[in-house]
């Protein structure tokens, strides 16, 4: 079977211990393919836990966040890019009545902005909204596992568990031959990186859109309206939080689809109309202004930050954002 999916969604969906249907039967993946004689790629990162910037490095990376200069509270991390795909338990299961375990999701980070931008900017409520859109930006998607604690890689077969489930390093059968493997597990997170359209968002002057839960509510208020508007599929379309400076952030969207296929270029056009829609949106649900629910802002890919979205937030930064 044909399960090949492009590396970006497949470190999500086929990540360790995920379960994928196909052919009727259910899989479940059991770590990454590793070939002999040929390493794949680790580096050492970092997300700031004050404002969320992401730094990376062949080696150490810098204890303190070079966006808003906090200190690091946690130790630095370290992801691997599974080039080579994955290995599915030898036996797949007939699906039950309850739904496979799929993807914990992760987050996506901006490496660096295109070099060739077009850039127009226009007068609103609160200021001035200045977008630029261009090709060829550099993403990196991060998959750490179920409560974001990662997953133990064996060095030697590439068998993979989430933290979550086994907080020490598990005995395991070699996914190749199946015999008991005596290779060192290690905790690993796993990532991608690729290049596509971006378009940026930043309101001026800054700082009136708040704190990062109430910018994050704006995002995703502004991304399912995009995608009402211009009528693309909801995981066509992504975004992303921008660290610029203490207390500030971009609005980042970008094609998921790797090299761009012209949603964020339509997105910028249609700004006025997708922030209508999405005051509008986040004005008329029913659930209680400081929460939000799946007819607002909740969707099966923002899961982690279910519990910090509130649609009363969205909403008052989104009248600061309405065209004038
Ligand atoms: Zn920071
Ligand atoms: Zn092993
Ligand atoms: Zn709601």
């Amino acid at each position: 079977m044909d399960l090949s999916r492009d590396l970006s969604q497949a470190i999500y969906e086929y990540a360790p211990g995920s379960s994928v249907v196909a052919g009727g039967q259910v899989w479940t993946s059991r770590g990454l393919y590793r070939l002999p004689g040929r390493d794949l790629v680790e580096k050492s990162y970092a997300v700031c836990h004050e404002c969320g910037a992401f730094r990376e490095s062949m080696g150490t990376v810098d204890p303190v966040c070079p966006t808003c200069a906090t200190p690091s509270k946690s130790a630095q991390r370290t992801f691997t890019v599974p080039e080579f795909g994955f290995v599915a338990d030898r036996n797949s299961t007939r699906p039950g009545s309850r739904p496979p375990r799929r993807s914990w999701g992760g987050m996506t980070y901006v490496l660096k902005e295109s070099d060739d931008v077009h850039e127009f900017s226009f007068r609103v409520a609160g200021g001035e909204i200045t977008t630029r859109f261009g090709p060829r930006g550099r993403l990196v998607n991060i998959a750490d596992g179920p409560g974001k604690a990662g997953f133990w890689v064996c060095d030697y077969c590439g068998s993979g568990t989430p933290l979550a489930i086994s907080p020490r390093p598990p005995k395991h059968d070699s996914l190749r031959r199946g015999q008991p493997c005596t290779g060192p597990s290690r905790r690993l997170d796993l990532a991608h990186s690729f290049e596509t359209d971006l378009l940026r968002l930043d309101l001026q002057p800054v700082g009136l859109a708040g704190d990062r839960p109430s910018h994050l509510s704006t995002l995703y208020a502004l991304l399912e309206s995009a995608c009402d508007t211009l009528q693309i599929a909801r995981e066509d379309l992504g975004g992303t939080l921008l660290p610029v400076s203490r207390g500030a952030w971009s609005f980042v969207f970008y094609d998921t689809v790797p090299g761009g296929a012209g949603q964020a270029l339509q997105a910028q056009a249609s700004l006025p109309h997708i922030i209508d829609a999405a005051l509008s949106r986040v004005s008329a649900c029913d659930c209680g202004p400081e929460t939000s629910c799946y007819g607002c802002l909740r969707g099966y890919g923002n899961q982690r930050d279910h519990d910090e979205l509130s649609r009363g937030s969205a909403a008052k930064v989104l009248r600061l954002l309405i065209p004038r």
